[in-house]
């Protein structure tokens, strides 16, 4: 069956249970392919997220690039970060300054 990413990606996959889509290695937000050989493998992670169909929820990875998150020091998007309780996203690289 066919779902929507919460990004606009139409991402293909089989019911698992009646509110779950497996959509195996494909990333829950962008719905890139990222098995092994794509170059999106390494820094994946498993992951769950919601469809945009109502009471749906995807089951698959969320890829690198979609891991990235803007540091509030540097304002680079940073795949290494830790949650700031003061500051906010705070990458490893400006965390040890903090
Ligand atoms: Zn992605
Ligand atoms: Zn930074």
């Amino acid at each position: 069956m066919k779902a929507t990413t919460q990004s606009g990606a139409v991402v293909e996959g089989k019911a698992i249970t009646r509110c779950t889509v497996d959509i195996g290695e494909t990333c829950v937000e962008c719905g890139k392919a990222c098995d092994f050989g794509t170059g999106l493998f390494v820094n994946r992670i498993p992951a769950e997220l919601p469809a945009q169909e109502y009471g749906t929820t995807l089951d698959g990875y969320l890829c690198a690039e979609c891991q990235l998150e803007v540091c509030v020091l540097c304002l680079k998007k940073v795949l290494d970060w830790s949650m700031d309780p003061s500051l906010g996203v705070v990458c490893d690289d400006c965390g040890g300054e903090v």
